[in-house]
This record gives structure tokens, sequence and C-alpha cells, in this order.
């Protein structure tokens, strides 16, 4: 009997060994897009706890005691910053974590619309880039050891990015100027269009919290039946309802769903960051390049 619990115990050693979960990181992301990052860059020496989930709106998120507890117990904290998740600062206090906490848009010159900071950057991939260099740097600040693996996985990560930098460059360039007006609720893709050349419009602003005013609608519908736009879009996030009403009033054709400040759950198009920025991108110019 003895034996065979030393036995047990050998067994469970290897495979503690093998797996070591009770060495690996505890890392928390505030919002699922970061959480994809953070994870791609971790691999399997870190668990990622995501605050703000798929197809949620992080601008309106109310953390709860569960968020607090993960936080609370985490070795890292990494944010989007640039004033996306209001509520982080608060939560991180409150929690009393010990955890470093990384602000994953460091470095990046933020783009101003009507005097406030854009906070959406990930959605040009050069700043995606910087998101991973400052992802790396906190993970390997937290584990030394595992710098390596770190630095491995986020060069495999940066070859992707890059990669799909490049595609978007040529295949937005291939879209003629006048086609390149896109319409969504909220305006999340500043970044997207100074990367790339594009034009968005958005009713709602920087953030979803407050429903344009009757007068801005009116202006923006006015503008669009006199200069037309290639499309409208549905967010996975934002007020589809004002989507619908600007595309009554101006006959602008709805073309589909984008993915703007959060992943989609499994099943749907955009579970990682690149999948998200994959999916935008082939649906904006396949939708653009066939409007009249
Ligand atoms: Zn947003």
């Amino acid at each position: 009997m003895k034996r065979l619990f030393y036995c047990f115990c050998a067994v469970l050693a290897v495979m503690m060994s093998a797996s070591p979960s009770w060495a690996k990181l505890d890392v928390v992301a505030s919002f699922s897009i970061l959480g994809d990052m953070v994870e791609q860059v971790a691999g399997d020496k870190a668990t990622v706890t995501t605050i703000v989930g798929p197809d949620a709106d992080a601008h309106l998120y109310q953390p709860n005691t569960g968020d607090a507890v993960a936080v609370a117990e985490a070795d890292l904290v990494i944010i989007n910053g640039m004033g996306f998740e209001t509520w982080s600062a608060q939560l991180i206090e409150t929690s009393g974590t010990k955890a470093a906490v990384a602000v994953a848009t460091d470095g990046i010159t933020p783009l101003l619309v009507d005097g406030e900071v854009d906070p959406h950057a990930w959605n040009s991939l050069e700043n995606g880039l910087v998101y991973v260099n400052n992802i790396e740097a906190a993970l390997s600040a937290a584990s030394p050891a595992d710098a390596a693996t770190f630095r491995a996985n986020a060069d495999a990560y940066r070859a992707k990015l890059n990669a799909l930098h490049n595609r978007a460059l040529a295949d937005i360039a291939k879209l003629p100027e006048q086609k390149r007006v896109v319409v969504t609720a909220h305006d999340a893709f500043g970044y997207l269009e100074t990367a790339y050349g594009m034009t968005f419009l958005a009713p709602q602003g920087i953030d979803t919290d407050a429903e344009p005013s009757a007068k801005d609608l009116a202006e923006l519908i006015a503008f669009l039946n006199e200069t037309g736009a290639g499309a409208l879009f549905v967010e996975n996030i934002a007020n589809a309802e004002l989507i619908a009403q600007i595309s009554r009033e101006t006959g602008i054709n709805i073309g589909g769903r984008i993915y703007s400040d959060a992943l989609s759950v499994k099943g749907s198009p955009a579970t990682s960051y690149l999948a998200m920025f994959t999916h935008n991108l082939e649906l904006l110019t396949k939708t653009l390049a066939a409007a009249e």
C-alpha cells in the first residue's frame, strides 16, 4: 500500500512537471482583443483571464466581484490604456492587487477626435505590433525565465501581423478613392482610416455611451444623401438600429457586420485579433468594390 502511494506520488510529480500549471503566470487582460494578443505571446506559460469578453462593450462595462478577485490574484494586469477602460483604475485599486500593470498602447501616438483621445489603436496593425512589443516586455519582466519563449512567440506573431498589414495596404489601395467611404455606428476605426487611407463616418463619436443628437444624425444623413458612401456596417458591440435608420433614410446598403471593440464568440468569424482584422478587411474591400 505504501509502495502504491509512492508510485502515485511519482506519477503526480511527473504530471505536474510536464504541465506545471501552478508555475504559470496569471495574467488579466482588460478586453477580448487584448486577451487574444496576450495569449499569442504567452503561449502555455500563462493563464490569461479576460475581463470584457467577446461581443461585449468595454466602454460601458461595469466590473463585478469576480473581476476584482481575478485582478487581486494576478501576477500581471494588461490594459489598453488611452482612456478606453474608464473603469480599470478603480478596479485595480479596490482589488488591492500587487500585480504589475502594463499599458499595451505605451509609445503609440494617439489620434485626437474633437479633442478627445481615440483609444481604438488596435485597428491599425502597425499599432498592433506595438501592443505585441509591450506585451512581450511585460510578460518577460513578470517571468524572466520564460523570456526566450515569449520572444519566439512574439516574433512568429509579429510576422503574421506584418504580413496582414501589407495585405491590407495592397487591398485597400486597389479600391478607387471614391469607394473608400464607410459609415459605422460609433467612431472606432480612426486608426484604420489613417493607416490605410479610408474614410469612416459615425454618428456616435468615440464612445458608445451617448446617443447622437437628432441634429447630428440629421446632418450626417443629409451629408450622405448629398455625397453618398460605399456602404454602412453594423458593429458587434454598437447600436444596429442606428445604422438601420441611416440605411432607410439614405438608401445606402448595409454591407454586414464588422468587429470594432471586441472579438466574436466561437463560431463567428472574429475569434482572434488576426481573424477579426482579416474579416473586417475582406468584408470592407469586397463590399466597397461592388458598391455602385
Ligand atoms: Zn469603441
